[in-house]
């Protein structure tokens, strides 16, 4: 490092780093806006020792939240007995097969085969590939399409982000895999089959007629979008699709990244509406972060047909099944499974929603409180009556996230269409009655602060 005591961190920051979804003008001028040094449960500190709370769990994964020991000590047990070990040529470990038992125990139905990855861009553009090698076996090589939602975000490798339908991620760089379509979200009737639906066209069963059914391999959906702004499905919608992909021969993934284990108050999302897709893609939870790994999970018709091929299969990455990620993510799953952490999430999610319910009283401009488990969002909306969205000058999500970290909160804010402003709570799994209690009395000062 070139003259490293002459220059802060911040600066060798704002000098050295390409910062992912951030402003690259806006860090080349400014720096980092946070440099964080330590964290304490459901607490991270700054290097200036300023306390905040995570109320986004970080990137909605840090479940079991920070600076848990169990967790370092078994990825120091783990690295001085086997750090790594490929998983290549038939190797195996004994972290990765012990950790796959758990995950499809977890997991409902036959889902009971598992590729790892090393994150969740991985794991979806490992799923879209299996469903198109699924097809190839069955003699059905042109079914290749993917039909993805608007507002769903599956991640930034160039197929997961084509999948993306958030459309400053989808239109990156000329992003693409042109295979992959975006339909219009949560258009149960038409998935139901209401072709008089003004939406038709551009809902799931509209795209499948449009591109033919012969084409398409599989429908990617979040059970509950995140990173698109915490929209929940209506009731009917995910069994609506289970049973569109049914009748047309196509496969389901859900993507189950942020969802799964135990962010939404169920082991995974797709739990709230009984349905079992044909792959999952998983991350995220299923290490609290503490470590990369990613998995798809695959029900047994799908594994048995990529079995039948005697070559090998062309797909892979070097840290699959990583022995240290896998020992971690055992254990984490221990954890959440010893602490009762998915039943706490439910309960303190219900406790969120209530303290929503509070401020929808109190702020004219506060909307739609929803969300399952510690996964919950709400709208600022100028004048819901009359349909006013607040301008980008007003940068109202903007602002609130900024009025809360002022107050010790980090909270998430989405504004990347217009009139949208859309404020993300999604704290660690651990979360006790006091802090959702301290959480919402914060968000309580903020949203007055800027009213
Ligand atoms: N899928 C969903 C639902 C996500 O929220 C994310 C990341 O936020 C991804 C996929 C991509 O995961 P990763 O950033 O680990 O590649």
């Amino acid at each position: 490092m070139k003259n490293q005591t002459l220059y802060t961190l911040a600066e060798l920051d704002k000098q050295h780093i390409l910062h992912p979804s951030t402003s690259p003008a806006f860090n080349r001028n400014n720096g980092p806006t946070i440099i964080f040094e330590r964290g304490e449960g459901l607490h991270i500190f700054d290097m200036d020792n300023n306390k905040y709370i995570d109320g986004v769990s970080m990137l909605w994964n840090v479940n079991v939240g920070h600076g848990n020991k169990e967790l370092a000590q078994v990825s120091f047990d783990q690295m001085q007995k086997l750090a790594y070990s490929s998983m290549f040529y038939g190797y195996s470990n004994e972290p990765a097969v012990k950790l796959a038992e758990k995950i499809t125990s977890m997991t409902p139905g036959d889902l009971d085969s598992v590729f790892y990855t090393s994150g969740g861009s991985e794991s979806n553009d490992t799923a879209f590939k299996l469903a198109r090698f699924y097809w190839e076996r069955k003699g059905l090589a042109n079914k290749k399409k993917i039909i993805s939602l608007k507002r769903g975000y599956h991640g930034v490798t160039v197929a997961a982000q084509r999948a993306t339908g958030i459309e400053v991620y989808r239109a990156f760089s000329g992003s693409g895999d042109p295979d992959i379509i975006n339909a219009e979200p949560h258009l149960t009737s038409c998935e139901l089959g209401d072709i008089n639906h003004p939406s038709y066209q551009n809902s799931i069963r509209g795209t499948i007629e449009r591109e033919g059914v012969n084409h398409v391999a599989a429908v990617i959906i979040e059970p509950i979008q995140g990173a698109g702004g915490v929209h929940v499905p209506p009731e009917d919608y995910l069994q609506a699709v289970r049973k569109l992909c049914d009748e047309q021969n196509i496969l389901l993934i859900a993507d189950e990244v942020i969802c799964g284990f135990g962010r939404t108050g169920r082991s995974f999302g797709v739990n709230h509406w009984d349905i079992v897709p044909d792959l999952m893609s998983v991350a995220k939870g299923i290490t609290s972060g503490y470590a990369q790994l990613g998995a798809v999970v695959m029900r047994t018709p799908i594994m048995d047909a990529i079995c039948e091929v005697p070559d090998m299969l062309a797909h892979g990455f070097t840290y699959s099944g990583h022995p240290t990620a896998c020992a971690v993510g055992l254990k984490n799953l221990e954890i959440i499974e010893r602490e009762n952490l998915i039943d706490q999430a439910d309960q303190m999610g219900k406790l969120l929603l209530k303290g929503f319910d509070y401020l929808n009283d109190k702020y004219h401009f506060f909307h739609n409180g929803r969300g399952r488990g510690l996964l919950t969002g709400f709208d600022l909306i100028k004048d819901p009556e009359q349909n006013i969205t607040f301008t980008p000058e007003e940068a109202a999500a903007m602002s609130i996230v900024e009025e809360c970290k002022k107050r010790g909160l980090l909270i998430r804010g989405f504004d990347f269409e217009p009139g949208m402003n859309i404020i993300a709570i999604a704290p660690p799994l651990i979360s006790q009655q006091d802090d959702i209690e301290t959480i919402i009395s914060i968000v309580d000062e903020s949203l007055s602060a800027y009213s």
